[in-house]
């Protein structure tokens, strides 16, 4: 990833409890993939002998849709949100919330996926693969835990053969957009790119189209869930955030403060109504190193799981409940051995449309975070910061 300016914000409820804080990088001020933009996968990979088949738009741009992606929307009954045409990310218009906006309110709707039920807890790891989720996925295998990987569409490109590692270890691999950028501020051909470009992506490699994704950001609005539901996919936000993200956002940040917010759930699950999804990431060293430490704190106190598993999906993938099978493969020419899989199809619900998904349990912003360690905010704060992504 380029050297780019970045802002955070850092999003609270109008309750006045200190809740869910998110991060919020900028896309390049120019980023429209053209076709003279497109990328040899081929040579672009990073690791592995991997070969996409399909041309892809730029790793970082946010891409153009196929044609016959978008004709699958029926547009008359997308919610009119206002699209917020410029990189500064969401905004706010007046205290009014019609479009359900969870960045500024936590509104959320019954098919959000934001919470687990009592006792459990969702465990995600956003923006891989990168250079550091081998020694999470590593750890993740010795313990036997699975989790919910949301997987960066240009990661997924240069790290294919991560994506079938975590594939193959029975993770459930999820959406979280091509160029990780806030959807509240792309046309709705531009969110139609950003999810379907990342999930062509990740069938070519695992040979399972996901149902999950998760907004950068948790950027979200009526808008953006019509579009998203229309083409099949399940949105999925959360309700702890561990702040790790701040590890590469701020040096004032200590990460024993991650541990911190895990020990103050841990002690708070007994009278919590609902479970947890928390928001981690293996985008960083530090990030991937306190997600090793804060699992078996989470541990003690929860029944940790994927975040389709605590919902009750019968499947996170299109085509129905899949097999994975460690032999021989067309699915991944990879030079190491035995390391393809295939996926065994056991029921096709379709793939490009939203068939018959089934949402989670009814979100409610009751459970959010109340613990934002290191930030005491009490409205909107955008802080200039640079970083790697
Ligand atoms: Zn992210």
């Amino acid at each position: 990833m380029l050297f780019k300016g970045l802002y955070f914000l850092a999003a609270l409820t109008l309750s006045g409890s200190a809740l869910a804080a998110t991060t919020t990088s900028l896309p390049p001020a120019s980023t429209t993939a053209s076709a003279s933009g497109a990328i040899d996968t081929a040579t672009g990979s990073a690791t592995g002998n991997f070969t996409f088949k399909d041309k892809y738009p730029a790793a970082n741009s946010v891409p153009v849709p196929k044609p016959e992606w978008v004709a699958l929307l029926n547009t008359s009954a997308i919610a009119k949100a206002p699209v917020y045409s410029n990189n500064a990310g969401p905004k706010q218009s007046g205290s009014a919330d019609p479009y359900c906006d969870w960045t500024f309110t936590l509104c959320t709707r019954p098919d959000d996926i934001v919470e687990c039920p009592k006792g459990q807890w969702g465990i995600t790891y956003d923006d891989g693969p990168t250079q550091f989720s081998p020694k999470l996925y590593d750890y993740l295998d010795s313990v036997g835990q699975k989790a919910t990987l949301f997987m960066i569409g240009g990661q997924v490109l240069q790290y294919p053969d991560l994506v079938l590692r975590a594939f193959k270890a029975g993770h459930e691999i999820a959406i979280h957009t091509f160029s990780h950028s806030y959807l509240t501020t792309q046309s709705t051909e531009s969110i139609v790119g950003e999810l379907k470009w990342t999930e062509q992506a990740i069938f070519e490699v695992t040979g399972v189209h996901p149902k999950l994704f998760r907004p950068p950001y948790g950027d979200i609005d009526d808008r953006v869930r019509d579009i998203a539901k229309q083409l099949g996919f399940i949105p999925v936000i959360w309700n702890h955030d561990t702040d790790d993200w701040m590890l590469g956002e701020d040096t004032s940040f200590q990460a024993d403060w991650i541990d911190a917010n895990a020990t103050a759930w841990v002690n708070e699950a007994s009278n919590a109504t609902v479970g947890g999804v928390s928001l981690e990431h293996d985008l960083y060293s530090g990030t991937v190193d306190a997600a090793i430490r804060i699992l078996p704190i989470l541990k003690k106190a929860y029944d940790v799981k994927p975040v389709g598993a605590c919902a009750g999906m019968a499947s996170v993938y299109k085509e129905g409940n899949v097999t994975v099978s460690a032999s021989a493969s067309s699915l991944a020419p990879s030079s190491t051995a035995g390391s393809s899989a295939s996926a065994s199809v056991v029921s096709n619900a379709g793939v490009n449309g939203a068939g018959s998904s089934s949402a989670g349990p009814v979100a409610t912003a009751s459970g959010a975070n109340k613990q934002t360690v290191g930030l005491a905010l009490t409205g909107l704060v955008a802080i200039a910061a640079a970083a790697l992504f």
